[in-house]
């Protein structure tokens, strides 16, 4: 029952919060010499390519972005807000360490003052980068938090906190404070499958948690990025996403709980599935369900089958 009554808040609140957004900020984005920057709320919005969603910040006295994406994107991204600001960037946050968020670093990071991410991204980035042999790609953070960091950039106010492990062990939730917009990173896979990292990490019982945390810290009015999203969805969302995405997880728990107790292998359940839970069905295909719940019974057991 809870589900089905988030299902609903998310819908008709998103939809509430984005309509309220201004017509003519909605529009602005792909106008901007094709480029796929889409303006949110007192200077923060969003860039869209390949990879998780970039966030910006541009202010006068001000210019932030996090993540990075990949080389080509971020290079794209870069000259984009290059035309929007005459700074370099006053500082570059990475969400977590994966490859879409931070192989662009490089590129970004160049112009940065500084990067900064969780305390334990440099060292999974480092992890990541030896097995898919892309050492010499890399470019860390060079500041690191444990649990919050706050600062004032121009006249916005960053907060930035560490709610323990979820997609890894270093995602960091980033508040532009006065704009009251949120980049979750990829603890939010909007209305699809995740990723769920346990190599790096992750915990989908302190997902959870975090999710609920987070929906409790922020309000209705808050704006919330997303680092990936379905294509109905998209990448933008208000709270109520965020228990969406925990009821999933709930579920995916749940069913692979009472799996395990009737004695079922984890393909069995994979191939049972999740009843409800359509907006999960990338093209009406049930295969990312599937993945998630193989992950689960891994974590939950300890046992790849
Ligand atoms: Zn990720």
């Amino acid at each position: 029952m809870i589900i089905s009554r988030r299902s609903f808040l998310t819908k008709s609140a998103m939809l509430a919060t984005l309509a309220s957004l201004p017509a003519p900020i909605r529009g602005f984005g792909k106008s901007l010499n094709g480029l796929n920057f889409t303006p949110i709320r007192r200077g923060v919005g969003i860039f869209e390519s390949r990879g998780g969603t970039i966030g910006w910040l541009v202010r006068p006295e001000a210019l932030v972005v996090v993540d990075s994406q990949y080389p080509e994107s971020a290079a794209v991204c870069l000259d984009g807000l290059k035309e929007r600001s005459g700074r370099t960037i006053d500082l570059l946050i990475n969400t977590h360490h994966h490859g879409d968020h931070t192989a662009g670093n490089a590129v970004l990071g160049a112009d940065a003052t500084h990067i900064l991410a969780h305390a334990n991204v440099p060292e999974l980035q480092r992890r990541a980068a030896e097995k898919n042999d892309s050492l010499g790609a890399q470019k860390y953070a060079d500041v690191t938090f444990e649990e919050i960091w706050e600062e004032s950039i121009g006249d916005e106010n960053i907060r930035i906190s560490y709610f323990g492990a979820g997609h890894t062990s270093g995602d960091a939730i980033i508040h532009f404070q006065e704009a009251d917009v949120v980049h979750m990173g990829d603890l939010v896979f909007n209305h699809r499958p995740a990723f769920i990292d346990l190599a790096s990490g992750a915990e989908t019982r302190n997902w959870i948690a975090l999710l609920e945390r987070a929906y409790k810290e922020f309000t209705d009015n808050t704006i919330f990025i997303f680092g990936h999203g379905n294509p109905t969805h998209g990448v933008l969302g208000t709270r109520d996403d965020l228990l969406a995405m925990a009821d999933y997880f709930v579920a995916l728990r749940q069913t692979v709980s009472d799996g395990i107790r009737d004695g079922k292998t984890s393909d069995e359940i994979a191939a049972a599935g999740l009843e409800g839970f359509d907006s999960y069905k990338l093209n009406g295909s049930s295969d990312g369900i599937a993945g998630n719940l193989k992950v689960v019974y891994e974590e939950v057991t300890g046992t790849v089958e």
